[in-house]
C-alpha cells in the first residue's frame, strides 16, 4: 500500500511515496515553494516520473508552511513532527536535529521514539536561513550549490558581522569592493549562519547525535561551520530536503494502520 508525505515550503516543494511504510519508492523536489506554481507541477511530475498512479495512494498528508493550500490532501501536520519522525526513521540515534530552510530555521530536540521533546524556531527575520545564503551568493555572482566548495577553498575567512540580510548584502559588497577573496566571504557568510543557528540549537537538551536537515544541510560548508562550532559530528541524510516529506507520508501510513482516517 502507498501512502504520500508532501511538503510545501517557501522556497521548494518536495514530495515521497512510501510503501507499506517502510520502502522509499519515489520522490521528486521542485525548486520552488508555496505561492509559486512548485506545489502543482509537483504531483504531476512525480506521477510522470513513477510507474504508481495517483490513484493507487491510499492516504496523503501534506506538511511545511503552504499545507495549507493543498486542498486535496487526507490531512495536514507540522513540519515539527514530520521533521522529527521522518529522521527517526532515517536515522534512529538522532537526538536533535538543526533544519536550515528557506526561511525558518528550527532546533529540535527528540526522545528515543522520534517524539518531539522541545523545539525552538527563528523569528520571522531572514537572518540564518536560505535567504540569507540565497543573497550572498546572488551579490557574489555564485550559484548556491557552488557555495559549500568555495568555503572548502578559503585560506583567511573574513567575518561578515552583520546579521540582517539587507546589512549583511551591502557588508559582501563592501568586502567585493575591497577585493576581498570570494571563498573568504564565503566561509564567513556561512559562519553567520551558523552562529544564528546557534542560538536556537543551545536551548534545546544538545544531545547526540546532531542532524542537520533542509536544503541548507547540502551546503558543506556551513555543515563544516556547524561541525566546527560544536565539536562534534553533525550527520545529514542522504537527500536532507526531503525528510520531513517522509515524515508526512509515515503519518499517513501510521493512520491508515491504526484505522484514524
Ligand atoms: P523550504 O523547506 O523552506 O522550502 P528548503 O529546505 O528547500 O526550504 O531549503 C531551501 C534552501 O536550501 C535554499 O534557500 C538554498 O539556500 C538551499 N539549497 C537548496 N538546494 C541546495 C543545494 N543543492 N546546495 C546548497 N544549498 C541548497
Amino acid at each position: 500500500m502507498y501512502t504520500l508525505g508532501i511538503d510545501i515550503g517557501s522556497a521548494s516543494s518536495k514530495a515521497v511515496i512510501l510503501e507499506d511504510g517502510k520502502n522509499v519508492c519515489a520522490s521528486l523536489v521542485i525548486q520552488s515553494g508555496t505561492g509559486t506554481s512548485g506545489p502543482d507541477r509537483l504531483l504531476a511530475e512525480l506521477f510522470q516520473q513513477t510507474a504508481i498512479s495517483q490513484k493507487e495512494i491510499a492516504r496523503t498528508v501534506v506538511t511545511g508552511y503552504g499545507r495549507y493550500s493543498l486542498e486535496s490532501a487526507d490531512g495536514q501536520i507540522s513540519e515539527i513532527s514530520c521533521q522529527a519522525k521522518g529522521i527517526h526513521f532515517l536515522l534512529p540515534t538522532a537526538r536533535t536535529i538543526l533544519d536550515i530552510g528557506g526561511q525558518d530555521v528550527k532546533a529540535i530536540s527528540i526522545g528515543k521514539k522520534g517524539n518531539v521533546l522541545n523545539f525552538f524556531m527563528n523569528d520571522k527575520c531572514a537572518a540564518g536561513t536560505g535567504r540569507f545564503i540565497d543573497t550572498m551568493a546572488k551579490v557574489m555572482e555564485i550559484d548556491v550549490t557552488e557555495m559549500g566548495h568555495y568555503d572548502s577553498l578559503s585560506t583567511e575567512p573574513v567575518t561578515v558581522s552583520s546579521t540582517c540580510t539587507v546589512f549583511a548584502e551591502s557588508e559582501v559588497i563592501s568586502l567585493l569592493s575591497q577585493r576581498k577573496a570570494k571563498k573568504d566571504i564565503i566561509r564567513g557568510v556561512h559562519r553567520s549562519v551558523v552562529s544564528r543557528a546557534l542560538g536556537l540549537l543551545y536551548r534545546t537538551n544538545m544531545e547526540e547525535d546532531f542532524v542537520l536537515t533542509g536544503g541548507v544541510a547540502q551546503n558543506n560548508g556551513v555543515l563544516r561551520a556547524l561541525e566546527e562550532e560544536l565539536k562534534k559530528p553533525v550527520f545529514i541524510t542522504e537527500n536532507p530536503q526531503i525528510t520531513a516529506a517522509i515524515g508526512a507520508a509515515l503519518f499517513a501510513w501510521n493512520q491508515i494502520s491504526s484505522g484514524k482516517q
